[in-house]
């Protein structure tokens, strides 16, 4: 079929306003065509909006019959490239921001079910309107949807206690690469009837299904969220606070965020008007929520124990407790705007790395060192989920020396340093971001090869045609060319 009467077939099953194509919508397609981050901008055939499971359906098996290829995208603030086309104008995005319904709450089963296009943060207000919490959270929330959580598995700030979106989600239903739709949405704790098709969805970034809808679990309103701003000196100490933090407070620890220094003088300096709560300390900084579902006074009291008890140890130089719901607020705003600080102060070399938390303070060590000794006076901004063995370990030039240049220069090289540390850490190259495109090729190197084939096995198996977001995560030579 050639690509006009494609088009059209496509506005047949949908309506002229769901089809967006070139030359007619070109600044309005623009969006969906650029990733996040302005790395890269494709060119997509068009962008379609479906509005049901059934024109989803429709568009994928018009897909099938005529070789399109589909890049799924949701809130398109992936990190990782895997949510726009390549620049070949012949890919279709499939958008799903108009299947954004929250459809219904079981307060009994504690779910709430949801189009795969939902914006996040509306699920977070639909389960607080009925008393209740999905404890999904991250700064990109206000964009990014229930969907694109789930392709990518995403992590963010409460991980520590209720771990990635794949242990919040109960079901799924999912258009598949056969174009069946596959209906596990299901919201059940135990059921164990054979493979786990949702898990496998879970993660797959768009390659194996698209998702329309999920289950997702909700938990009661904590009664009380408390968050404290600690120094401490070295990245060491902030690990064994971690420790004692863990001790003290147990699973009332819902998240740790640890900031270098250089992260907190770039919020400083570039977004000037943030309060720091420790605007004398020169150290590394921890940032520390905790949540109970009792009282606040136990939990203040025990913070305060906490906090007391680590000063006189001078574990800690210094610390500050949020007294309210917004200092609260203010104290995760600083830790969010580390990325828009760091992008200010120029282009750099990111990695969103996972270790093992023993393995931590000796991953820092090591690839400082062997950094300075790579590019002296080098910079790195360190921060993120210690508590969950995550590391946002960015790269940024000396100062001096242009950020772009620093990049042609260095970017092969840097990456090449820190992943191998990685690996002989015992860690990951991708905690929370995904592969995409982006880092497509470093899973070549540095993923178990048998594990790689499995997952070849499995492309090829569920999606035979190459049609479903091809060369995301892997690539092969039918594929890469799609
Ligand atoms: C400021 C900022 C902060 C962030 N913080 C975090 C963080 O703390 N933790 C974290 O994990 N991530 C974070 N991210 C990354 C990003 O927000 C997450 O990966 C998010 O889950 C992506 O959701 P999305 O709807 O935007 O997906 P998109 O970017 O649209 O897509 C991401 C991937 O999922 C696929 N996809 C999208 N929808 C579907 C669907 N319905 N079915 C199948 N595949 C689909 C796409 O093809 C693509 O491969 C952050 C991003 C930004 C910009």
């Amino acid at each position: 079929m050639s690509e006009t009467p494609f088009l059209s077939a496509l506005i047949s099953v949908l309506s002229p306003q769901q089809v967006w194509t070139h030359p007619s919508h070109a600044d309005r397609m623009q969006a969906y065509e650029q990733d996040w981050r302005k790395r890269e901008h494709g060119k997509a055939l068009a962008v379609v909006f479906p509005r049901t499971t059934t024109q989803l359906q429709a568009i994928v098996r018009l897909c099938l019959e005529s070789g399109v290829s589909i890049v799924p995208q949701g809130g398109n603030t992936g990190l990782v490239l895997g949510s726009t086309p390549n620049s070949m104008g012949q890919q279709l995005v499939v958008s799903t921001q108009r299947m954004n319904r929250v459809l219904s709450i079981d307060a009994d089963n504690m779910t709430l079910t949801a189009e795969s296009g939902c914006i996040l943060a509306h699920i977070q207000q639909a389960a607080r309107d009925q008393g209740l919490w999905f404890p999904l959270s991250m700064a990109s929330e206000g964009s990014c949807t229930i969907g694109g959580n789930l392709a990518t598995n995403a992590g963010g700030t409460q991980v520590l206690q209720f771990g990635t979106a794949r242990q919040l989600c109960l079901g799924i239903e999912a258009v598949m690469p056969d174009g069946s739709v596959m209906n596990v949405l299901r919201g059940l704790r135990k059921d164990n009837t054979g493979f786990d098709m949702r898990d496998l969805l879970i993660g797959s970034e768009g390659t194996l299904g698209i998702i329309t809808k999920a289950v997702l679990k909700l938990w009661p309103q904590p009664k009380a969220q408390i968050a404290a701003w600690l120094g401490v000196q070295h990245f060491d100490d902030a690990c064994h606070l971690l420790r004692l933090a863990r001790e003290h407070m147990g699973a009332r620890l819902t998240g740790f965020e640890v900031m270098n220094p250089l992260a907190i003088a770039l919020v400083q300096q570039h977004v000037p008007h943030l309060k720091q709560p420790l605007p004398q300390h020169s150290g590394w900084h921890v940032l520390l929520e905790l949540t109970d579902s009792q009282s606040l006074e136990n939990l203040s009291a025990d913070t305060q124990a906490l906090i007391q008890s680590c000063l006189d140890s001078h574990l800690i130089q210094d610390g500050v407790q949020a007294q309210s719901f917004q200092q609260t607020q203010q104290l995760w705003h600083i830790r969010e705007s580390i990325p828009l600080a760091q992008a200010t102060e120029g282009l750099n070399i990111k990695h969103d790395i996972s270790l093992p938390i023993s393995h931590m303070s000796s991953f820092v060590r090591t690839v400082e060192s062997d950094l300075q000794k790579l590019i002296p006076n080098v910079r790195t901004v360190n921060f993120g989920h210690l508590g969950d063995g995550n590391l946002h370990f960015n790269v940024q030039a000396p100062l001096g020396i242009a950020p772009a240049d620093f990049l042609d220069q260095y970017e092969d090289a840097v990456h090449e340093l820190v992943f191998a540390c990685v690996e002989k850490h015992s860690g990951s190259i991708s905690a929370e971001h995904g592969i995409g495109r982006l880092k497509q090729q470093r899973l070549q190197q540095h993923q178990d090869p048998s594990a790689l084939h499995q997952m070849r096995l499995i492309k090829q198996a569920l999606d035979p045609h190459g049609l479903f977001n091809p060369g995301v995560i892997l690539s092969s030579p039918d594929t890469m060319e799609r």
